[in-house]
């Protein structure tokens, strides 16, 4: 399919600079809460069908994050597009300078399907509050929740401003053929390369939102019991489908066995069960016998093989896991927790570093020399200590990957950011101007000018 059509469109109404006008977005990203909030069972029913997943989940994980950065950036918007004061050198004065955030043009959103709501519209929110137009397209595989996007945006923005369309590698083939002023994906490594390659041949820069596997590092000295509810609770949130779960776990071999039984306790008392809408099932086959082939039945701690029937499988722990395991050589993306065990900070730190830059990294400790340690010599995109996936929720910090796990960031005043150039300007008045510059050059020029320049 040839989208030629469709981003001309975009590009002639950008040219209007219709979404230059704040007020304009404002009232575009108004409306968008207006149709969500509307909407709500409709979003709720969709989800439902393709993995199960809860009200209450898709509450907390999608429609207030959602809600959240539109709120933000209603509050924020003329703050952040307004005119950013800078310094202005001596060889300048009596200049002035300043930048100005522009929007990009005509953006592309990829979304990926574990969070289909709000990985695909938080990204369009944040380029709509910069002055951008918007082609989304969702993740094919949660079909239920692309077709409500899709219906619910095409009914009620205008196409040329902002437009779903739906489809999977066919249909992203070909859009990326078009040439976007910025390409905004979110989904894997793999893909993530392809993504990058197509946008290299219109020179489009990219935000690559991809994902690796995140430890968790526990030491000595914590509070076991909240920092094993805390890593219970972000790992099996939508069945372990998140890009920022604890992959896997490294507990200091002195507290291994009781942090094991801590865990195993809060698994238990959180009665993860799809029928109790509590848990969400696999996504679908492929995954599930992906992840099923991950379990090695002689290190099930709790847990266990799924039922292929009901697409889930329930939270398991593997103990006394290596790094040459089969787990450790892929991310997990499911509900399968690996828990290995070390003796020294540098043997974990060491151990972390063999693999890929990971997307996320948590350090449960009280040990500030340990903390420090940590955060200053493992290269992650972002984390928590003594927690794990909250920092997603906080809108003051910046989200996104480093090296495999990603390129650039977003959320709050980040993904406005991210949407826009920024312009630099110098701006001078007529009334002086030093003839130092200017030929003919002469050795008591360089002079002055070596004093004023330096
Ligand atoms: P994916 O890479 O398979 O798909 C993502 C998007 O790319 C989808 O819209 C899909 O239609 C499209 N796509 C797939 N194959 C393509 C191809 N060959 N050419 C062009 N487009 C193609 O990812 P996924 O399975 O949807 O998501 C899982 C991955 O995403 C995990 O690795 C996870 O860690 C990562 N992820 C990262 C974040 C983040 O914020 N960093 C969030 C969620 C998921």
């Amino acid at each position: 399919m040839d989208y030629q059509d469709v981003i001309d469109q975009q590009r002639l109404f950008f040219n209007t600079n219709a979404t230059k006008d704040i007020s304009f977005r404002s009232r575009e990203l108004k409306k968008l809460k207006n149709v969500l909030q509307k909407n709500e069972k409709l979003l709720y029913a969709s989800i439902y069908t393709d993995f199960k997943k809860s009200e209450f989940e898709t509450y907390v994980t999608e429609l207030s994050i959602i809600y959240h950065e539109i709120d933000l950036a209603l509050v924020k918007i003329k703050k952040w597009a307004r005119k950013r004061k800078a310094s202005t050198g001596l060889a300048n004065l009596p200049g002035r300078s300043y930048i100005i955030p522009e929007p990009y043009g005509s953006i592309l959103v990829i979304g990926a399907w574990n969070y289909p709501y709000q990985l695909s519209l938080c990204p369009a929110i944040a380029a709509i509050a910069a002055g951008c137009t918007v082609i989304l397209k969702p993740s094919e595989v949660p079909s239920h929740t692309s077709k409500a996007m899709a219906s619910l945006i095409n009914q009620n923005f205008d196409p040329a401003f902002f437009k779903v369309i739906e489809g999977g590698v066919q249909e992203t083939s070909d859009l990326l053929k078009v040439k976007f002023d910025k390409i905004f994906f979110t989904g894997s490594v793999s893909v993530g390369k392809i993504i990058y390659q197509a946008a290299a041949k219109h020179l489009t820069p990219v935000t690559l939102e991809l994902g690796g596997k995140s430890p968790a590092i526990v030491t000595k000295g914590i509070h076991i019991n909240m920092a094993a509810k805390r890593l219970v609770w972000a790992k099996f949130l939508n069945a372990g489908q998140t890009c920022i779960a604890p992959d896997y776990v490294l507990v200091e071999s002195s507290i291994y066995d009781q942090f094991l039984a801590a865990m195993k306790n809060h698994i238990n008392k959180a009665d993860y069960k799809v029928t109790h809408h509590n848990y969400t099932q696999i996504i679908n086959d492929k995954n599930f016998d992906r992840l099923n082939s991950l379990i090695d039945p002689d290190k099930i701690y709790v847990g266990g093989l799924g039922d292929p029937e009901e697409r889930v499988i329930p939270p398991t722990i593997l103990k006394d896991i290596s790094f040459s395991d089969k787990v450790m050589q892929e991310e997990i993306f499911g509900p399968i927790l690996p828990v290995l065990s070390f003796d020294s900070i540098d043997e974990a730190i060491t151990k972390v570093k063999t693999l890929s830059k990971p997307l996320s990294c948590y350090v449960f400790t009280k040990n500030k020399a340990v903390k420090n340690k940590i955060l200053n010599e493992i290269s992650f995109g972002g984390g928590a200590v003594n927690d794990a996936v909250m920092h997603f929720a906080e809108q003051s910090l910046p989200f996104g990957g480093v090296g495999d796990s990603g390129i650039g960031n977003y959320h709050g005043k980040y993904g406005f950011d991210t949407f826009s150039h920024f312009k630099g300007i110098l701006q001078k008045p007529f009334w002086i101007e030093l003839n130092l510059k200017y030929a003919p050059y002469s050795t008591k020029k360089l002079k002055w000018l070596k004093r004023i320049i330096g």
